[in-house]
């Protein structure tokens, strides 16, 4: 499905620029770069821009479904509404988007199951309303959680323009990132790192079977296609770390490093035969991970952790120097100091 919106009063040029630095930032493929048009590929899709002349563009997002379809229009939208705010009551686009909608990859799904896996952490399963689109390359989503004390939530709706309106202050609601440690059609596994003070992982420990549960996705991420691989990763990025290593063939190699706060080793990861397990502390993470770096020079390197362990790796020099299409770091949580710190 393709759809489109014209809009006046944006040169090619500019919009060109911004796309065309968005994409060199996330390494996303440019399928056509002319001098009226130019296509992005992203894990959701196309996206692109035609040159209408005169200080006209014509934006448009190709997707093979709904859910995705809505991901790459929102993040257009809101790309445009961020630099030029003024053009928000212009975007209309060609399929009439129903305002006050539910977003398409918005969804409530039922906890079928919930019971500790190890002592740090809880395995929860859903059943989702709307399973299309999870899959081997779509494996994170997000739940979305009422704060406490809000028993009327209210939930998401399309704008007329394609985003998606969030409630506000008392009613917001808390969207953390999860992954899909498992998938059998509509049933997922999620598996909830148990940590102090966090909304969702306090959810996830006293939820029980039968509860309704809202979630949006899915987001991208899973495969990876090298035959030599670092994965590396703190507690929240087991899951991850366990579906990629399920999707990568018997002859691949590498190396594993799971950062592990309190050195426990008890998470199932799925064994591979060609790649060797460490586990490490928090001290040892960044000189660990990048000494594998360095020894995959044509491999590919996979890291999320927390801020700061990705913000070092970030600026090590074996890290750097890898190339930038063929290493992946994320933050995948960031520590909010207590007051007693
Ligand atoms: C792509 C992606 C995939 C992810 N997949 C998973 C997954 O499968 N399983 C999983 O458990 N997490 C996963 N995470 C991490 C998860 O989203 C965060 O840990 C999130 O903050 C947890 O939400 P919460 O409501 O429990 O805590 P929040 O309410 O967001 O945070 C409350 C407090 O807890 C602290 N905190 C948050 N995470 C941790 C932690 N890991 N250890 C110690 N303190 C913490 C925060 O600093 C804050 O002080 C993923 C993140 C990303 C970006």
């Amino acid at each position: 499905m393709k759809v489109y919106s014209d809009i006046d009063g944006l040169t090619f040029a500019a919009m060109k620029g911004l796309m065309l630095h968005e994409a060199t930032e996330h390494g996303l493929p440019v399928l056509d770069n002319s001098a009226d048009s130019l296509r992005i590929q992203s894990e959701y899709g196309v996206f692109g821009i035609v040159d209408r002349g005169s200080n006209a563009i014509r934006i448009e997002v190709e997707a093979d479904g709904p859910s995705n379809l809505h991901v790459l229009r929102e993040g257009l939208v809101d790309h445009i509404i961020h630099f030029l705010p003024d053009l928000t009551q212009q975007i209309a686009w060609s399929d009439t988007v129903q305002e006050g909608l539910r977003p398409p990859n918005f969804q409530f799904a039922e906890v079928i199951a919930a019971e500790r896996l190890c002592p740090s952490f809880q395995r929860l399963t859903l059943c989702l309303s709307k399973p299309e689109g999870f899959n081997d390359r779509a494996i994170h989503f997000r739940f979305v959680l009422p704060h406490q004390g809000n028993t009327d939530p209210e939930w998401p709706t399309l704008t007329a323009n394609g985003s998606t309106r969030w409630p506000t202050g008392d009613k917001a609601l808390h969207r953390p990132v999860y992954t899909l440690r498992a998938q059998r059609g509509a049933e997922i596994d999620v598996d909830v790192f148990v940590h102090e003070g966090g909304q969702a992982s306090d959810w996830a420990i006293q939820v029980r079977p039968g509860t309704q549960v809202a979630v949006i996705g899915p987001g991208g991420g899973g495969v990876i296609d090298a035959s030599d691989v670092v994965l590396a990763g703190d507690e929240t990025a087991y899951p991850a770390i366990s579906r990629i290593i399920e999707s990568l063939a018997d002859d691949v190699s590498g190396r594993v490093i799971l950062l592990n706060h309190d050195m426990r080793k008890d998470y199932p990861l799925p064994q591979h035969p060609g790649l060797s397990v460490q586990t490490v502390g928090p001290d040892a993470f960044v000189t660990a991970v990048c000494a594998a770096a360095s020894a995959c020079t044509d491999g590919y390197v996979w890291i999320a952790a927390e801020a700061e362990q990705v913000k070092l790796l970030r600026k090590a020099n074996a890290i750097e120097k890898h190339p930038k299409s063929a290493r992946y770091l994320a933050t995948y949580w960031t520590r909010v100091a207590s007051e007693s710190d």
